[in-house]
């Protein structure tokens, strides 16, 4: 096997790995590694390597903080070079980990684990999730300092093929440095804002998407820096224009074809995957707290651009939450167009994955497909359509999930509860700062 300790451990030594990170994820999202150098690459590969887990925001008390980092030989990566100095170094070469305790028990605080116990679910009902992510991102110029700043330097809109500018040819870099990390990439375009961009690859099982994401926010903003542009996957960068999303293209398996495919079901799909959108539909405002995490998720969505506010879904229509693209056979698949790339994707594809089993198992039917810019809807029409609202800001979102008993079980009560006070410290801190927009509003007129 391509993927066993010693193939890995020949491989490392043949390409002459200097360093090897052994990455995980805290509950956040953010990456985490350790790195460690040739002497200790057997050791690290046999998950014998421990770290302190109170370091880690969210995982654990001081009185149990030994953990083993338990790397998932399948991730094995050997990175590109980045720049001419850390070509110098010495290469780089990554396994992503799962967090044991030292008794040789799986953590439960660890994300990737939250993930893989709705992946068992599936599997015991013979279904496999998949998920193809279109994360968006934009390009901003940095100060003279190297701060951010959210000036772009291109004008150019969605699909724009001129002028090519420093964005469009950094994008191509970001592509390159990708397939050399083997992203099968299937896309990238100028996204609708100026600087705002996406790439697309290849949709893949849930876990697999979920380090794939990671990988690729990484190689991302780590390309751009070379370049002396910043990256950022934040929601809403920029008022009055389009957000960042991340839609996710989901759909199920079964024995090796396309369980959401029926050409003789209502519009081409089977009673699974309307069931599976019933259930997308039932906890969007429960898990919307994870798949969009931050205060500034809610500022995208928002009517009028293209990001979903309402509970509703649509064979053709972008301002519902859940979109059918017309695709139909092994490509029919559900796009979920809520999260947005901020979140934790192994928490964010467990609760989607979550909410879509809930419906199946509880035979949930989705209300009818609404045809119609939502957006352009009265509140009455609304109403009368049954259409409810997603929470408005994190707080309310926070409650939403705490009162959602299926998507706080399948974040299991480690996560939940270090998860949900967190958020409930972002959205007090925020709360109690005075905004640009408060002073420009009222200092004068009050
Ligand atoms: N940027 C939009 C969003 O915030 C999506 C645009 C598109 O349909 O690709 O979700
Ligand atoms: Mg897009
Ligand atoms: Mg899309």
């Amino acid at each position: 096997r391509s993927d066993s300790i010693e193939s890995i451990l020949q491989r490392l030594q043949s390409e002459n790995v200097k360093f090897l990170r052994l990455q995980f994820c805290d509950i956040l999202g953010t990456i985490k590694n350790i790195e460690v150098t040739q002497s200790q690459f057997a050791k690290a590969l046999r998950g014998e390597v421990m770290f302190d887990g109170s370091a880690v925001e969210g995982f654990t008390r001081i009185e149990e903080s030994d953990m083993l980092l338990r790397p998932d030989l399948s991730t094995f990566l050997v990175f590109p070079q980045f720049s001419r100095e850390e070509g110098e170094r010495g290469k780089v070469a990554r396994l992503i980990c799962d967090i044991y305790l030292p008794g040789g028990t799986p953590f439960e605080g660890d994300p990737r684990r939250v993930l893989r116990r709705q992946i068992e679910r599936a599997a015991a009902m013979g279904l496999t999730l998949y998920c193809g992510p279109e994360p968006e991102f934009f390009l901003f110029e940095r100060s003279e300092s190297g701060g951010g700043t959210t000036r772009t330097n291109d004008h150019a809109g969605y699909f724009d093929l001129a002028p090519i500018d420093r964005g469009e040819r950094i994008r191509r870099e970001i592509t390159n440095k990708l397939i050399e990390m083997n992203f099968e990439i299937e896309g990238a375009h100028h996204e609708v804002a100026p600087g705002q961009h996406e790439i697309d690859f290849r949709y893949a099982p849930a876990l697999q998407t979920a380090d794939a994401v990671s990988t690729f926010k990484f190689a991302v903003k780590r390309v751009a820096l070379e370049y002396g542009l910043l990256a950022s996957f934040l929601p809403k960068p920029v008022a009055g224009v389009n957000g960042s999303g991340m839609h996710c293209h989901l759909s199920l398996f079964k024995d090796g074809s396309n369980a959401f495919a029926d050409p003789n079901g209502e519009y081409g799909l089977s009673d699974l995957a309307l069931h599976f959108i019933a259930g997308l539909l039932e906890h969007a405002s429960g898990m919307v707290a994870v798949t969009n995490p931050l205060v500034n998720s809610y500022k995208r969505l928002v009517p009028g651009f293209e990001a979903p506010v309402n509970v509703a879904w649509s064979t053709s229509n972008r301002s519902a939450l859940v979109r059918i693209p017309a695709k139909r056979g092994n490509s029919t698949r559900a796009e979920f167009r809520m999260p947005d790339p901020s979140c934790n994707p192994y928490l964010a594809l467990a609760l989607m994955l979550a909410a879509g089993l809930d419906g199946i198992q509880a035979k949930l039917e989705p209300p009818p497909a609404i045809q119609r810019n939502i957006f352009k809807m009265t509140v009455r029409e609304k109403r009368h359509h049954k259409i409810r609202e997603l929470p408005t800001n994190l707080s309310e979102a926070v409650d939403a999930l705490e009162r959602d008993e299926v998507m706080a079980a399948a974040l299991g009560e480690h996560v939940l509860g270090h998860y949900s006070e967190a958020k409930r410290q972002e959205w007090a801190a925020y709360s109690a700062t005075v905004h640009a927009w408060e002073l420009e509003r009222y200092l004068d007129l009050i």
